[in-house]
């Protein structure tokens, strides 16, 4: 199906054409026309399916089609502030030839950067794409009207909850019409969004395109490794492989930033990602990677959802992510859109068990590297695995608990 067929103005499509999109994807395919029809909306579907288009283009399409006051008109929540910059640079792209207008609001101490937020949303902005503890400042402040608000869209709103977010997101809803089109995009569908959905969504229009699993393209291996060999082997497959664009996701930023030490020691071009590195260094970092001047990006996973950078011809994980979750969402990272990938998970002495749960959770055995001689001798695999069952269900909610417990609920970045 191509993007001539949903009825967006020439405009808009003009935009679609200058990015290069030809044909929907299938949660676009089913999304667009759901939304055009003003009902709510509930859509589980991976990051990498194409899902921010599914929202913005039908968005836009309606707000052109009736302009009216200079008043917000869509709000996008997203978890992180480097999917709000993400998803605006999108909704720049999109909305190039037409006069809706957008800005991101993620926070940033600096008083400047609070006042220019504060300008843009009292003098009206048609849409706003914010992470929720920054929103909800705003809005004590009285100044930002969402009476006319048409749009909400929640993002990635099981990476929201995991964040501790449900109550700024309750609380923002209080500040909106009862008419507001609501939608709700979640990767995955645990009870918590389900109740969720229930308070805040009526009568949705349901979209099932997640699978809970990497795309086809990636192509996955598992190394079983001493740790005493994992930075060789790394350093190995590095040198071997002599590859453009490298991520390589530590569960830990002490490791993150060991790691990334040992590599700088090795003259390699690389750079760390975490939450003790701040925001403008943060993007800049990003912006390096993407640009391809930073070949080897060592991060936790405040980089392993929702971002999109484009092209990363290996994931490497340092470790065995704590949530099966985690390791679609890292691996996800490569085979964008229609693009091929590789991901290899170097699985160490205590993570036999957790990745045998992975395995199960993705339906799938992962091919073990054979690891060359002169690493010496190395492990069997060992999973020991569970009931399927039991251990899918278990995996998901001890992780859910323990995120919560963990994140302050106001803080809009993570502490990994
Ligand atoms: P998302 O799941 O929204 O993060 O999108 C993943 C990637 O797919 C991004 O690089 C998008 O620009 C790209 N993409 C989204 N929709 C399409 C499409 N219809 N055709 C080609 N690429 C797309």
């Amino acid at each position: 199906m191509t993007f001539h067929e949903f009825g967006f103005t020439a405009e808009l499509l003009e935009g679609i054409d200058a990015i290069g999109y030809e044909n929907a994807t299938p949660i676009q395919e089913q999304a667009i026309p759901a939304i055009m029809t003003g009902k709510d909306l509930i859509a589980s579907a991976q990051t990498g399916t194409g899902k921010t288009a599914a929202f913005l283009l039908p968005i836009t399409s309606r707000i052109i089609a009736s302009p009216s006051s200079n008043n917000i008109k869509c709000m996008v929540i997203v978890p992180t502030r480097e999917l709000a910059i993400q998803i605006d640079q999108q909704m720049q792209g999109f909305s190039y030839f037409t006069q809706v207008s957008s800005i991101p609001v993620y926070g940033g101490t600096a008083g400047p950067v609070f006042e220019n937020e504060r300008k843009s949303l009292s003098e009206g902005v048609d849409m706003v794409i914010c992470t929720p503890g920054r929103m909800l400042a705003h809005l004590k402040m009285g100044y930002v009207k969402l009476s006319t608000l048409s749009f909400l869209v929640l993002d990635e709103a099981d990476r929201l909850l995991d964040m501790g977010f449900y109550d700024d997101i309750i609380k923002i809803m209080t500040y909106l019409p009862k008419n507001c089109q609501k939608m709700l995009f979640s990767a995955t569908m645990p009870v918590a969004i389900r109740q969720l959905a229930r308070k805040a969504l009526v009568d949705p229009i349901e979209i099932n395109i997640a699978t809970s699993k990497p795309a086809e393209r990636v192509k996955q291996e598992a190394a079983v490794v001493y740790d005493s060999q994992k930075t060789p082997l790394i350093e190995y497959i590095l040198k071997q492989k002599k590859l453009q664009s490298i991520m390589i996701f530590c569960s830990t930023k002490e490791k993150t930033k060991q790691l990334t030490r040992e590599l700088k020691k090795l003259r390699l071009s690389v750079d760390e990602m975490h939450s003790d590195i701040d925001q403008s260094a943060r993007e800049a970092v990003l912006n390096r990677f993407k640009a391809r001047q930073l070949n080897i990006l060592v991060a936790t996973d405040i980089l392993s959802r929702g971002i999109d950078i484009e092209d990363i011809d290996l994931i490497i994980n340092y470790d065995v992510p704590h949530d099966a979750e985690d390791y679609i969402h890292r691996v996800g990272r490569t085979a964008r859109a229609a693009s091929e990938g590789e991901a290899i998970t170097l699985v160490g002495e205590k993570d036999h068990r957790r990745f045998g749960i992975i395995e199960e959770f993705i339906g799938k055995t992962v091919d073990k590297m054979v690891i060359p001689e002169q690493f010496g001798d190395c492990p069997s695999y060992n999973p020991v695995r569970k009931s399927k069952n039991n251990n899918k269900k278990k995996w998901n909610s001890g992780k859910r608990n323990q995120g919560n417990d963990n994140r302050p609920r106001t803080d809009n970045t993570p502490k990994c």
